[in-house]
């Protein structure tokens, strides 16, 4: 039982050497491309479910390995977060975010692009004065531009949080509430904070096919939203069959798999931008 034990010991042992040795080297990783400013952004459409027409796109980070590899956003957001890199990372997205609405404006296609905003960046007083110096200086029109908060970034310090919200929202731009549905919702957030879009988690688009549960709670988020007059998205759309559940029930937006996955600038640029001949 002890040679087991001392096994299991130097086992584990090993295995927390090799995941302290991937987290050092990630972040290696993600301050280089901080400092050569080389995150990529990758684009997934959201469509108009009714007209089946690409009307904007959310914004997802990507680091490119030195072998050319993709690095998904799942493996350094949180560790940018334990280490304060997040701000760095947050500013540059949003930089690069309006830099391609301005691109996509200069093209014809007035897209409304959504970039995701962490807890500690809401937590920062300074943000939204950061943020408007971003939208001067990119010379963007303001409401092209969405912020995606989660509901656990809403959970901190409630008039801190409301004011930065609100200071956003004179911006001009639109506040968007990411994984409706998850985490610790509280409807009050809806009315207390100026919120104007729901997204709808991709858990419950997942299972509306198959399991009446699922379908019911969307139908009831569509409801809610409708009844809150604000903009519907629902997430993660993988079938055709939810595609047209969404857009019966009245959601009006959708991403996902079904419709394109993100994809790079480049190719969104190619695909989306450059279908008006002059
Ligand atoms: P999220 O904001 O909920 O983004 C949606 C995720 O779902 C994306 O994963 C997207 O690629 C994926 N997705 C979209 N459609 C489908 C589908 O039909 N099926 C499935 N299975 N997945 C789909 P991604 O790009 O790996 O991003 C993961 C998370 O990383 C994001 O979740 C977001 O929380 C975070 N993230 C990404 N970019 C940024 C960023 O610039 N800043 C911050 N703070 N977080 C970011
Ligand atoms: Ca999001
Ligand atoms: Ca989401
Ligand atoms: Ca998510």
């Amino acid at each position: 039982a002890k040679a087991t034990g001392k096994d299991k010991f130097s086992f584990f042992s090993k295995d927390l050497k090799l995941a302290m040795r991937k987290r050092v080297e990630m972040e290696v990783k993600l301050r280089t491309a901080l400092d050569n400013n080389s995150l990529a952004i990758f684009f997934q459409p959201k469509y108009d479910l009714n007209l089946n027409k690409v009307v904007g796109a959310e914004s997802l980070v990507r680091l490119i390995d030195d072998d050319g590899s993709i690095v998904s956003p799942d493996e350094f957001i949180p560790l940018s977060e334990e280490t304060g890199l997040i701000h760095r990372l947050g500013k540059q997205v949003l930089v690069k975010s309006c830099e391609f609405i301005a691109k996509c404006v200069e093209a014809n296609e007035p897209f409304k692009i959504a970039v995701n905003v962490s807890a500690q960046q809401i937590a920062n007083p300074s943000f939204a004065k950061e943020v408007g110096e971003v939208i001067l200086s990119t010379g963007i029109d303001p409401g092209l531009l969405e912020l995606e908060v989660t509901e656990s970034a809403l959970m901190a310090d409630f008039d801190q949080t409301r004011n930065v919200l609100l200071a956003l929202s004179s911006l001009g731009l639109s506040l968007a509430l990411d994984d409706f549905g998850t985490g610790y919702s509280s409807l009050s957030y809806l009315r207390q904070f100026p919120l104007n879009v729901l997204k709808i988690d991709r858990s419950f688009i997942k299972d509306m096919d198959t399991e009446p549960q699922a379908l019911d709670i969307v139908t009831a988020i569509v409801r809610l939203g409708n009844c809150l007059n604000m903009v519907l998205v629902a997430e993660g759309l993988e079938t055709e069959l939810q595609f047209h559940s969404l857009r019966q029930l009245g959601c009006e937006y959708g991403q996902g798999y079904y419709m394109c996955k993100p994809i790079s600038e480049d190719e969104f640029t190619t695909r989306f931008l450059n279908q008006k001949t002059m």
